[in-house]
């Protein structure tokens, strides 16, 4: 089922540590958790080690995996205030080589509970040092905002993955986006760098979507992924099940998009690496 990935792909960073991806975007409901889950996914069957750290207070990514919120023991939270160590907080998944970091609703306070703490923009950066070379890829699946999570996580990666929801204000909020990683690269992270864009809940029966796509494309040339990700139905009742759409239903449109999205970057990770 995955026989389109690239099967020997070597890990990106050259001293063996997990590269670190950031998927965000400020705008809500554009993708970002179901892009998290399911690249992981697929990464994860094409034998890399993967982890999701969730660090979105509403814990989608942590649920979708099937991990329901009294099941959470130690969360990105304890992680943040520097109560619990990352390796006690990983916790594995069923699906083979995928781990998870869960969320809890704490988050929702963390922002102004750690507007004192020492080095508050590298809290997540400093607690994932010491996992850094069990996993090969490291996705953090972003909240909807631009605050101090957001940029714990822009602080803590190699790069930020921005899905897309192709509609009228993207194109705004998308530069925004773009400006203020600039500003994270300059005075924080200066390895930070977009990793690329995808194009989510694209629908081929609406011109807006492809007038969207045509612009994204104009301006951002080849950051954009060819993988363009179609509106699926399938991809919508995946995560009531609990389960990534890869395992609720492999062959659907939705499915098939991610694991082309995946074999993608994996390549271009290959590249950056070459
Ligand atoms: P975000 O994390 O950016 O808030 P989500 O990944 O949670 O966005 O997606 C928002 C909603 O859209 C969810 O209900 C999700 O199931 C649905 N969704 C995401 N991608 C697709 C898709 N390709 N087709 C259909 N529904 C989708
Ligand atoms: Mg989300």
């Amino acid at each position: 089922m995955f026989a389109k990935l690239p099967d020997k792909i070597v890990t990106p960073n050259k001293d063996g540590s997990a590269r670190v991806l950031a998927i965000a975007n400020q705008k809500g409901g554009v993708g970002k958790t179901t892009t998290a889950v399911n690249l992981a996914t697929a990464m994860a069957a094409c034998d890399k080690r993967v982890l999701i750290i969730d660090i979105d207070a509403q814990g989608n990514a942590s649920t979708g995996l099937g991990l329901e919120a009294p099941n959470r023991k130690i969360t990105s939270y304890d992680l943040l205030i520097g109560r619990n160590n990352a390796s006690e907080a990983v916790v594995k998944t069923s699906i083979p080589n995928l781990s998870l970091i869960p969320s809890s609703v704490d988050l929702s306070g963390a922002e102004i509970e750690l507007i004192d703490a020492d080095r508050r923009e590298y809290r997540l950066k400093d607690t994932i040092k010491t996992i850094l070379h069990d996993f090969d890829y490291i996705l953090i699946d972003c909240p909807p905002a631009l605050g101090l999570l957001t940029l714990n996580a822009f602080c803590a990666s190699d790069a930020v993955l921005v899905p897309l929801q192709c509609e009228f204000y993207a194109l705004e909020g998308l530069s925004h986006l773009i400006r203020t990683i600039e500003r994270v690269k300059r005075a924080f992270n200066p390895r930070l760098e977009i990793q690329g864009v995808v194009l989510t809940m694209y629908d081929k029966r609406n011109n807006l979507s492809d007038m969207v796509a045509a612009d994204v494309r104009d301006y951002f040339g080849d950051k954009v992924y060819e993988t363009v990700i179609p509106r699926n139905v399938r991809v919508s009742e995946a995560p009531s099940h609990g389960k990534p759409v890869l395992l609720y239903d492999v062959n659907c449109r939705g499915s098939q998009a991610y694991i082309h999205l995946a074999s993608e970057i994996l390549k271009r990770e290959r590249r950056l690496s070459a």
